[in-house]
């Protein structure tokens, strides 16, 4: 918990701080704020990753200073871990023989750090560090603001989903008190793609198929789309959105090919329909309405596998609605 988490920044020295395999604006926005907070109190402190940051966010305070490498190749008196689902999230060797401190606001995370503090509550975990600032007495600079800010508008995807509360807005505000200019952050995340993506885009659009329904949605991008328009696996973040933009579309899956017959899978939903519960089926992870995991198959197999959880997670959603309705009703007319 929180406190834990403050005493054990008081109490060491050098810190390591780490996230998941292709990270994105929250576990980037938040490690690199915590990597501020902790330089604010004079500690010894670099953030490693497995994975590079997205040209995305080379514009974030400290990505600059991120170390990529596979293994923990040094001692630290203790490792941050952000926004993992478990210790192999990293994907750095060595890690485990670490002292561990878990942060994550995802509540299904493994408790596997020595310490562990999860705020499901939490927009992203760029908030849980804004309440770190606090709980230490840091100063919110222009650094960690931006940092914080960048975490909040993508884990909300720009303060849309159902985890954007009156608290992120309330923090989001303080931050741009501080000096954020959330149009120019905005314009560097959002805006500032390489024409590869566009093409790519154009033909995983072209793939686009939904069920009888219309409710649930899904895309392929193959291997050869992605040599062809010389795209790199980051240009395909957003695509899964797309679909969802439709109005009776609740739930939608992007099948991207990493390797021959293996599959990065996103899956977005709206509302009540759950699909981190479907990743998770499959090894991975994420929240209800945004999750992803990894399939391996052959395009029919892996559709034909996936497609019908996604009709079931529909149908479970809006019977609950139905239910909730009929009791309603019930109510209603009890009077
Ligand atoms: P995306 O579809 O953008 O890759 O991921 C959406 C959400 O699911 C993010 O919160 C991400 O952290 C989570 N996620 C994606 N892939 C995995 C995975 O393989 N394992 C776990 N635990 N979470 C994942
Ligand atoms: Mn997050």
């Amino acid at each position: 918990m929180l406190s834990q988490v403050v005493e054990l920044i008081e109490s060491k020295t050098s810190f390591g701080i780490t996230s998941h395999v292709r990270p994105d604006g929250d576990s980037l926005g938040s490690s690199l704020g915590l990597y501020w907070l902790l330089r604010a109190l004079d500690k010894d402190v670099e953030v490693i990753m497995r994975d590079p940051a997205p040209h995305a966010y080379q514009q974030l305070p400290g990505t600059d200073t991120i170390r990529v490498t596979p293994a923990v190749d040094r001692a630290y008196d203790a490792v941050f871990v952000i926004e993992c689902s478990d210790i192999d999230r990293p994907g750095l060797l060595n890690l485990e023989k670490q002292l561990v401190v878990n942060i994550d606001h995802h509540s299904t995370t493994e408790l596997f750090g020595a310490v562990n503090w999860i705020d499901p509550t939490a927009s992203a975990v760029g908030e849980m560090i804004y309440n770190l600032c606090k709980a230490t007495g840091v100063r919110v600079t222009k650094e960690i603001a931006e940092c914080v800010y960048t975490a909040l508008l993508t884990d909300t995807g720009s303060f849309h989903y159902s985890n954007t509360t009156e608290r992120t807005f309330k923090i989001a505000s303080e931050l741009i008190r501080t000096g954020v200019k959330p149009a120019k952050t905005a314009e560097a995340i959002f805006g500032s793609y390489r024409w590869p993506k566009i093409e790519l885009l154009g033909q995983v659009l072209a793939t686009a198929r939904r069920d009888e329904t219309g409710h649930v949605a899904w895309m392929r991008q193959t291997l050869e789309m992605q040599e062809q328009t010389h795209a790199s696996d980051e240009d395909a973040d957003g695509f899964v959105n797309y679909p969802l933009a439709v109005g009776e579309v609740e739930a939608a899956a992007l099948f991207k090919e990493y390797s021959a017959g293996v599959y990065r899978t996103s899956l977005r939903s709206k509302g009540d329909v759950n699909v981190a519960k479907i990743a998770e089926k499959f090894g991975g992870g994420g929240h209800r309405n945004a999750a992803g995991c990894t399939l391996k198959g052959s395009w029919d197999e892996i559709e034909q596998q996936v497609v019908p959880l996604l009709q079931d997670a529909v149908k479970r959603a809006n019977g609950l609605k139905d239910i909730t309705e009929d009791a309603l009703l019930t109510e209603g007319s009890k009077q």
